[in-house]
This record gives structure tokens, sequence and C-alpha cells, in this order.
């Protein structure tokens, strides 16, 4: 069989740890040997990003804006510990954080499902999709001790000079108070980001606030949705099949658990942060989670949502056998192959893709999978297999899918 050809290079970003040896599997067993693999590399392993002071992370986000498609392997992201163990310059922030910064992306996270791995929400049958909002409100919040009796007010003062002041409490004995804020800008990006993807994936949106109570603050997030839906993406639902639907928090809430999935729902950074942590956890395993981050203007950056599994890494440079998911990286690189063949019109790399994660399917429900996964399925006597033969028995089943 030829190798298939691709066109425009993907931006591939190698990371740390255990996810970079699977990485390397992944590559050898289930890509290399099948595509003219054409990527533009950059090592955001933390090594690397210390000997070029981080410059190498800056540079992989704008290759992403220039080709618009990225893959990303788990990356450390440092604290006091990793000082001493990397010997580093400084505390590097958290390169997700300086590539979302500068893509002024969203990102979206979905499970993978497979027939075995059974959501604890007995109606859930597909995914649900939650993109989070990443700036502002209670992450960027000032907050104050109140001592005792006094007046508290909101204070804004225009560049003219002109103040405009709210009283938020007249207080009579010591309590707390909290200012918090948001930018428009910031919201009309995530909200195309959110648009762009149900649209690109052909998914209702759902969108949530307590704009009730909150007649301003939140109720601006619902009208800056509502305006970018009319003026820019109506036209383009309807023609897709697919609708916007706004509701209060407390009833999407509701509507979820009593639903069948199969729709993204966007949430304000707060509620982005609780709900996916629920959706996860009954969906089953971070393991079996994807994200990708797509920036508003349609570039997309995709990966697994787990960290670098640093306790089976230790075991691997013990020379220990280890059984670690790859599910979650290898449909990162499906994804991104996917979205590639998309934008290049390369029918025989889309197919790749989709066979890619069919393999990864079928190897889990004919009951051959990795440690994490035989302990919740439901299949009876579950094949356990390393990291490496797990990689391994996917390849089997790609090749037969592939006819080769
Ligand atoms: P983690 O790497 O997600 O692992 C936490 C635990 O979850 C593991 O010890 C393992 O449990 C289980 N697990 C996660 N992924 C698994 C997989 N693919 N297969 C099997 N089990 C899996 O989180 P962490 O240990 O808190 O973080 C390690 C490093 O990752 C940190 O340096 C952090 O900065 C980084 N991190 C990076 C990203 C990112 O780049 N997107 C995200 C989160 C964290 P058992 O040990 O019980 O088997
Ligand atoms: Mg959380």
């Amino acid at each position: 069989m030829d190798k298939i050809k691709m066109t425009t290079p993907i931006v591939e970003m190698d990371g740390d740890e255990m996810t970079r040896i699977l990485w390397q599997m992944i590559k050898d067993e289930l890509l290399t040997p099948f595509l003219e693999l054409n990527t533009e590399y950059y090592d955001l392993g933390l090594a690397h990003r210390n000997e070029t002071n981080d410059q190498v992370t800056v540079d992989s986000a704008n290759a992403t804006k220039k080709y618009g498609v990225a893959v990303k392997c788990a990356t450390i992201t440092p604290n006091a510990a990793r000082m001493t163990e990397y010997d580093l310059k400084e505390m590097w922030k958290s390169p997700n954080g300086t590539i979302r910064a500068m893509l002024d992306g969203t990102v979206f996270r979905a499970p993978i499902i497979v027939k075995g791995i059974e959501p604890n929400v007995k109606t859930w049958r597909k995914p649900i999709t939650i993109a989070r909002h990443a700036y502002g409100d209670v992450y960027k919040a000032t907050e104050m001790k109140v001592p005792g009796p006094g007046r508290c007010e909101l204070v804004y003062t225009g560049e003219d000079g002109t103040e405009v002041r709210e009283l938020i409490h007249e207080f009579a004995g010591p309590g707390v108070v909290q200012g918090q804020h948001n930018l428009c800008g910031s919201i009309e990006s995530f909200a195309r980001s959110c648009f762009h993807y149900a649209l690109d994936t052909k998914q209702d949106l759902w969108f949530a606030t307590k704009d009730t109570i909150s007649k301003k603050y939140d109720h601006t997030f619902k009208d800056i949705f509502q305006e970018i839906f009319d003026m820019e993406f109506k036209d383009k639902f309807e023609a897709a099949g697919i609708t916007y639907f706004y509701t209060l928090i407390d009833d999407a809430v509701a509507r979820v658990m009593k639903s069948e999935g199969g729709y993204i729902w966007a949430c304000k950074n707060y509620d982005g942060d609780v709900m996916s942590d629920m959706v996860s956890s009954a969906f089953g395993s971070l393991a079996m989670m994807t994200s990708v981050l797509v920036s508003p203007d349609g570039h997309y950056e995709y990966e697994a949502a787990h960290g670098t599994v640093q306790r089976h890494y230790y075991k691997h440079l013990k020379g220990e056998e280890t059984s670690t998911n790859s599910v979650a990286t290898i449909f990162a690189w499906s994804g991104a192959l996917r979205k590639r063949g998309e934008l290049d019109e390369n029918e025989a790399l889309k197919t790749f893709a989709d066979l890619l994660e069919q393999a990864c399917i079928k190897t889990i429900e004919e009951g051959q999978m990795t440690k994490d996964l035989a302990l919740m399925t439901t299949i009876q006597n579950p094949v356990v297999l390393s990291s490496e033969g797990f990689i391994r028995a996917i390849r089997a089943n790609l090749e037969e899918l592939l006819g080769s």
C-alpha cells in the first residue's frame, strides 16, 4: 500500500514524561508506517523549554497561527519540585496557558465513548462536550476582608476623570467583599470559538448563565452570544441543521442530567471548571477525554486532557512494565489529521483518521485494554496489556481496517 501523502504540515508539539514515550510509540507504530507524516516539529519537553527560555512555546503557537492545525503532547507545568528536578533557570509558565493566550482560544473537552466503559448517568449515550471560557470572573477577582462597620463601593474612573459609583453594601459589622470583571472582547472570542466548533462538529450549542440574578454582568454574556449568533452564524446553523439554545444555568444542569448527550455546553469560567470535572468523572476517565483549543479565527490545537502520567514514567525509568492508556493521545493525532484533511481536501487523510479511531474503539470493545480501563469495564475477563502491547493491538486492528 502506498503511504498517504500530506500537502501541508501539522504543527507537532512534543512533551514530557510518560506521554513523551507514548508519543514516539504512536508515531512509530500507528502513523509513519501508513502516512508520509508531514509535521513541523517543536520540542516542548521541559529541558528544551528551559534551554530556549521558553521561546519554543511561543514559536510553536505562532506556527499554529500559520498552518492552522497543531497536535500537542502533555507537558509539565513547573512547580518548586520541578525547579530542582530539571535545574530550571525560571519557573516557566504553563505551555497550555501561553498557547491559549496567544491564540485567544477556547478549550473543548469531550469523552471518547466505547461499549464496556459505561457512563454513570444511564441516559448519556453520546458525548457531552464542555467549552469553558478561560478568562476572568472569580479567577481574576480582587477580594477584601471587611474588618468592621463601613461602606463598600464599586468605583469606575473614566480616562477623563469622571467617576461612577455603585454601593455594594453598608456594613454594620465585619464581612467579605469581591470585585470581578470580564472583557467584551474576550466574551466575543469565546462566543465565536463556540459557534465555529458547533458548526465544525455539527452539534447543537447550549449556553447558560445566571442572567435573571446578574442583570448586567451575566446578561452581557447572554447578549453578546445572541448578537454574534444573529449577525454571523444564524444562517450557517440553519443550513447545518443545528441550533443555538440559551437557558438559565439551573435549567441547563437539570436538562443535562436528563439528556442523552450529543451537544456542546458552553460555560462561564467557574461553571466550566466545576462542570467539566463532573462530566469527565461521570463518563469514566481522564484517559478517555479529548481536548481541543479552538481560536476565534478557526485555528485548532488538539491534545489529551490528562497530564504527563508522572508515576508511570518513574516505573518506566526503573525498567518496570507500564500499562498507560494512549487513547486520548491517539485521538489528539486523529483529530489533527482529520482537520488537516478537511482543510486540504485530502480524503485519504480524513479516512485514515476515522479508521485510526475505529481501531482504538474496536480494540477496547474486543476486551483488550490498559489497566485503568480494565478496572472499570463491564466487559467480562478483559485482557490487560502493557503500554506497548496496547498500541500493537491497535495497530493490528488498524491494518485490518486499512485492508493491508
Ligand atoms: P496526570 O498525568 O493526568 O496523572 C494523574 C493520574 O491519573 C495518574 O497517576 C494515573 O493514575 C491516572 N492517569 C492519567 N492519565 C492516564 C493514562 N493516560 N493512562 C493511565 N492512567 C492515567 O496528572 P498529574 O500526575 O497530576 O500531573 C503530572 C504532570 O502533568 C504535572 O507535571 C502536570 O503539570 C502535568 N499536566 C499537564 C497537562 C497538559 O499538558 N495538558 C495537564 C495536566 C497536568 P495511577 O497513577 O493511579 O495509575
Ligand atoms: Mg476543576
